[in-house]
C-alpha cells in the first residue's frame, strides 16, 4: 500500500553554516523543510517536497528516513548545488544576521506533488519562494488544512506573492520581527490584529522566541503561551520550524486547530523549539523521543497554571 502522509510539507534543504557564541558549524544540515520535518515526525507521517543537489550529503537523507519522513517528493538534481545559508547570532540570539544566501537549485525548483501526497489532510507551506508555495498550494486543492511561513527575505523581496499565500491559509505563522516589518507597526498586538483583519486566517501563531508565543484567532480572540525557560541557548537556527512541527504534529494527532485546543497545540510547538536550540543543526532531535516531548509539555502546563 503507498504511504499517504498526514502533512504534505514544501521547503527550503539547506547546508547551513552558522555561527554562534558556541563556535561555528560549517554545512550542517538545515533548511526550514528539514527542521519542520523532523519535529513533526515525532508525531506525524510527514511527506516531505524539496531539492537538493548531489552535493547532500546521503547520511542526511538516510537520517530523515530514519525518522519515517517520506523523500519521493525530494529531487536531486544532478551537477548542481544544494541551497545554502550563512548566518550568525552574536548580537541577539532571537534574530539572525543573514551573511549569504546561495538559492542554488532552488532558483529553477519546479515542486512535482507525488500523488499520495496529495491525499494528506495537511499541507505545510515552510519557507521556500512564495511562488513556489503558491504553485503547491493550489495543486494540492482547497480541501486540505494550508499552513504557512514566511520570513523577512520574502517579505521584502516578494512580498505581492506572500500576501496571495496568506490569503489562501487558514493558518499563518510569523515571527514578532516579522509581523512588525509586515505592518510596519511597532505594537505587535496591533500587527496581529492588523494581520487578521486583512487576510483573516482561522489562526495567527506569532513567535516571540525566548519570551513565547501569541495566538490571534477571528473575533478578538488572543491567547499568550510562555516560552519553556531555556539557559542554553546554543543554536537557534530552524526554532521556527521546528515550533511548526510541533503544532502541526499535534493537529495530525488532534483535528484542526480551535479556541479550545489552541493552546495545547502551541505548547508541542514551544517544546520542539526549546530543545532544538539546545545543540547546532537539528542534532537535539536525534535522541529525543515523543515520551521526553509529553514530558516537557506537561512541565509547560504547569508554568502557566
Ligand atoms: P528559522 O530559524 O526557523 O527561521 O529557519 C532557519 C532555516 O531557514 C535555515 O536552516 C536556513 O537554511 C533556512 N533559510 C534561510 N534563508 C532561507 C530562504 N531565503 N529561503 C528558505 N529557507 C531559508
Amino acid at each position: 500500500m503507498s504511504f499517504i502522509p498526514d502533512i504534505t510539507a514544501v521547503g527550503s534543504m539547506a547546508l547551513d553554516t552558522v555561527t554562534t557564541r558556541f563556535g561555528t558549524h560549517k554545512d550542517c544540515l538545515g533548511g526550514s523543510a528539514v527542521y519542520f520535518s523532523m519535529s513533526a515526525s515525532f508525531q506525524a507521517k510527514v511527506g516531505l517536497i524539496g531539492v537538493v543537489g548531489d552535493d547532500f550529503p546521503k547520511e542526511h537523507t538516510e537520517l530523515l528516513k530514519a525518522h519515517g519522513i517520506d523523500l519521493e517528493g525530494l529531487e536531486v538534481v544532478p551537477g548542481a548545488k544544494t541551497f545554502r545559508w550563512s548566518g550568525s547570532y552574536l548580537n541577539d540570539v532571537n534574530a539572525a544576521d543573514t551573511h549569504c544566501t546561495m538559492l542554488n537549485v532552488f532558483a529553477t525548483f519546479e515542486p512535482k506533488i507525488p500523488e499520495n501526497y496529495r491525499k494528506a489532510k495537511t499541507l505545510f507551506l515552510a519557507n521556500i519562494l512564495p511562488s513556489l508555495q503558491m504553485k503547491v498550494m493550489e495543486e494540492m486543492g482547497s480541501s486540505c488544512y494550508k499552513v504557512c511561513d514566511t520570513m523577512n527575505f520574502y517579505i521584502n523581496s516578494a512580498r505581492d506573492e506572500l500576501e496571495k499565500v496568506f490569503e489562501k491559509a487558514d493558518v499563518i505563522f510569523m515571527n514578532d520581527g516579522e509581523a512588525r516589518m509586515f505592518t510596519d507597526c511597532p505594537n505587535l498586538i496591533t500587527a496581529g490584529k492588523k494581520i487578521m483583519e486583512r487576510f483573516s486566517p482561522e489562526y495567527l501563531l506569532l513567535k516571540k522566541g525566548e519570551h513565547g508565543a501569541l495566538v490571534f484567532g477571528r473575533n478578538g480572540f488572543i491567547k499568550a503561551v510562555p516560552a519553556f525557560p531555556t539557559e542554553k541557548v546554543v543554536d537557534p537556527t530552524g526554532a521556527g520550524d521546528s515550533f511548526a512541527g510541533g503544532v502541526l504534529g499535534f493537529i495530525a494527532r488532534n483535528g484542526r486547530l480551535n479556541n479550545d485546543n489552541v493552546t495545547e497545540a502551541v505548547r508541542y510547538g514551544t517544546a520542539m523549539g526549546s530543545f532544538l536550540v539546545t545543540a547546532f543543526s537539528i542534532d537535539a532531535f536525534r535522541d529525543l523521543t515523543l515520551a521526553k516531548i509529553e514530558e516537557r509539555v506537561e512541565a509547560l502546563r504547569f508554568l502557566s497554571k
